[in-house]
């Protein structure tokens, strides 16, 4: 006779706190068998990159040396999750499973529906747990914040570890899943934020105990937010905490605080977190499709050299260039430069947001779909129920960069320059070339476009849209659709 057993699907919710899968699996008399698969076509898909494995295997480790006094651990696989399923259905009587539900990719959304069928028809009951204040089959935006509210003020559904029954397989059975090739080729980076539930809550606690002190006047600075924002953003991603747990840990910070007004305007930031997914959750088509289809014909132009130039932080805009290559490399960028490097490809290159989108997903090792694509369309402009924003990234560097200290950082071919030729390069003259022995054009690029004419035509082209009844009608059943009624 097959062992009954429950298992435990980890997906982005990596943590052992606050997690009622978890704590409702242990509740019920089965022994659980925790699992998390790597799943090929996800790892392949245009918006993953190493560093979101990188994080999560970081993640999965911590979790298992908490759970190794428990004589228990989270078994990994490598493979498709039917077939994962299929082989542990075949070896046990699986009851339940139990899982948060996810608000990821196109991908995942047509996974899950598959993987639901599967489960039914192998008689398994898939018991799917509300995701921080994420709301599944939501009819109207009008309760959601009272909903969120309520979440938020509940008690931390925290499991009993120690009530777990332990369970073990045999990994031989599942040689064909193993995961064992593809963790070891995950190089290690040390630029990164490294995963993990401990690691989270370390750094929640430096933020709330000293960070957050200029918050809001670092928030949209590239070199100051690395320190003053809280950093929060991959572990929220990966689920290593819960955005229960970061409001809970903040109101405990609160009153102590000598900078009480930092901390309400990060607790507002937060609240977007749910408030973004939501609306992926709501419509998972704007991974690919315009929120407001008044813009679906514009940027019918592919332009790659513009392309490589924005991905490879060549285009001649010292900090556009420097915000590319800090992303690329240490995997962050605070929001400010995030909308600017969105302005610069869609606004002054002028090209479509999808490609643009799924190279800085890879890049963002925080990437939350849910966040990641309504804030990209936000940006590009096709909602049309947001302000339209052009940054002009000379006066960004103006204003966040004045000294021009992260520009140096990221692109040593500025180095030599004073800080306004850092800035703006191209006002360099023939005298100061022979002086600072910088050639411009050939030491660093010539600007590909100049952004006082890509201004005026994007401008024009997005308020013509936004004016017509095709935009606005949409925008009301946009507005309906994810914004509370008055
Ligand atoms: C084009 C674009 C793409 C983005 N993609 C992502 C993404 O994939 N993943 C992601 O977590 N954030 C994304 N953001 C939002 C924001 O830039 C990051 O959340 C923030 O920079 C993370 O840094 P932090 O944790 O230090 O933020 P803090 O300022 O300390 O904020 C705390 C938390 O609040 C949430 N938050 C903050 N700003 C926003 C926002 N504008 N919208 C929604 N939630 C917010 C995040 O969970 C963040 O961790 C994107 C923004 C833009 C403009």
């Amino acid at each position: 006779m097959k062992t009954k057993i429950n298992i435990l699907w980890f997906k982005r919710d990596l943590r052992l706190q606050d997690h009622l899968p978890l704590k409702t699996a242990i509740e019920n008399d089965l022994s659980i068998l925790m699992i998390y698969i790597f799943e090929p076509s996800l790892i392949s898909a245009p918006y993953s990159d190493e560093r979101h494995w990188r994080f999560v295997v970081d993640s999965i480790k911590d979790l298992n040396i908490k759970l190794n006094k428990y004589y228990q651990q989270i078994y990994t696989f490598y493979g498709e999750v039917i077939p994962v399923l299929k082989r542990i259905i075949s070896l046990y009587d699986v009851k339940n499973v139990y899982s948060h539900q996810e608000t990821g990719t196109w991908l995942t959304f047509q996974r899950d529906i598959e993987v639901k069928k599967f489960l039914k028809e192998n008689g398994v009951k898939w018991r799917e747990f509300q995701n921080n204040a994420v709301i599944r089959g939501l009819k109207s935006r009008d309760s959601w914040n009272e909903k969120r509210i309520d979440y938020l003020s509940k008690p931390f559904d925290n499991p009993r570890l120690d009530k777990i029954k332990p369970f073990k397989i045999d990994n031989e059975i599942f040689a064909s899943f193993s995961s064992d090739k593809f963790i070891s080729s995950l190089n290690f980076n040390h630029c990164m934020q490294k995963g993990g539930e401990t690691e989270a809550h370390k750094v929640l606690n430096s933020f709330l105990s000293e960070r957050h002190i200029g918050y809001t006047k670092n928030i949209s600075r590239p070199e100051e937010s690395r320190l003053h924002c809280s950093r929060l953003s991959p572990y929220l991603a990966w689920g290593n905490l819960s955005i229960r747990q970061v409001e809970r840990a903040k109101n405990n910070f609160y009153k102590t605080s000598p900078a009480k007004k930092d901390l309400l305007a990060f607790q507002s930031r937060v609240a977007w977190h749910c408030h973004f997914i939501q609306k992926l959750e709501s419509e998972p088509e704007y991974e690919f499709k315009n929120i407001n289809s008044a813009y679906d014909n514009i940027r019918t132009e592919w332009n790659e050299k513009y392309f490589n130039a924005w991905k490879e932080g060549l285009t001649g805009y010292p900090l556009v260039d420097a915000c590319m290559r800090c992303v690329k490399e240490t995997g962050y960028i605070n929001f400010r430069m995030r909308a600017m490097l969105v302005s610069f490809i869609t606004h002054h290159l002028w090209l479509d947001w999808k490609e643009g989108a799924n190279f800085l997903a890879k890049q963002f090792l925080d990437f939350e779909p849910g966040i990641h694509f309504p804030q990209f369309q936000m940006q590009a402009g096709t909602t049309g129920i947001n302000t339209i924003r052009i940054y002009n990234p000379t006066k960004q560097a103006l204003e966040h960069d004045s000294e021009a200290v992260f520009i140096k950082k990221w692109i040593p071919e500025l180095r030599n320059l004073p800080t306004y030729l850092a800035i703006e390069p191209w006002k360099i003259n023939p005298f100061e070339e022979t002086e600072y022995n910088f050639t411009y054009g050939k030491d660093y690029p010539a600007r590909i476009v100049d952004t006082e004419l890509t201004y005026r035509n994007a401008n024009k082209i997005l308020w013509q849209i936004k004016k017509s009844q095709s935009s606005k009608t949409e925008a009301e059943k946009i507005l309906a659709r994810h914004v509370k009624s008055k």
